[in-house]
């Protein structure tokens, strides 16, 4: 009988925190794998395999590329930029007085605020992180986002427009919440303020 030779394999584990654009991160790198790796959720952390052989930035661009694809696939928002640009139009016509942006997309590199607007060029960017979040928050997010299409600053008059949208308070309280389930540290404040 031959002897199984499942002992010469290894499998490294390493845990990753969460971090503001990414739930905890499990990465397992095993000495079986040649070349490709897997992700999947495992209740809210995301468990990543990786093989042994990658290491240093490589390994590092190697599990971000894996985490970010599998966030982003996410069956419940699974919408593109375009549908996101849709909804955007559609809630500018309802609380933004038809003040319309120049584009708006999804992305993965805010790690300190939920989205931003730059009222120059137009774009609005929503953080990837929301992707798992209710529609009724993004679209408060969002109508935030439009106000300061109108009005740069957080102003009396800004929030005149954004708290038109008629959840734009439960919406805070949502993310103060969302935040804090996934083990971020961020303290509460405003969607597109950077936090410290
Ligand atoms: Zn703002």
């Amino acid at each position: 009988m031959a002897a199984k030779k499942s002992s010469s394999h290894q499998t490294t584990v390493t845990i990753e925190p969460p971090q503001f654009d990414r739930p905890e991160v499990e990465i397992r790198a095993s000495t079986r794998r040649k070349k490709t790796g897997n992700a999947h959720w495992s209740g809210s952390r995301i468990v990543v395999q990786i093989p042994a052989r990658v290491r240093g930035r490589e390994r590092r661009e190697f599990v971000d590329d894996l985490v970010l694809r599998l966030m982003s696939q996410r069956p419940q928002n699974a919408a593109g930029d375009g549908a996101l640009e849709e909804r955007a139009v559609a809630l500018a016509e309802l609380y933004n007085d038809g003040v319309l942006p120049a584009s708006v997309r999804w992305v993965n590199n805010q790690r300190a605020r939920w989205a931003s607007c730059s009222p120059d060029t137009r774009e609005i960017r929503i953080s990837s992180r929301l992707r798992q979040c209710p529609e009724w928050v993004i679209d408060a997010v969002l109508v935030h986002e439009l106000a300061h299409l109108q009005e740069a600053d957080h102003s009396p008059e800004f929030y005149e427009i954004a708290d038109r949208h008629p959840r734009q308070h439960d919406s805070g309280l949502f993310l103060d919440g969302y935040a804090l389930g996934l083990g971020l540290r961020i303290e509460s404040g405003d969607v597109d303020l950077e936090s410290a």
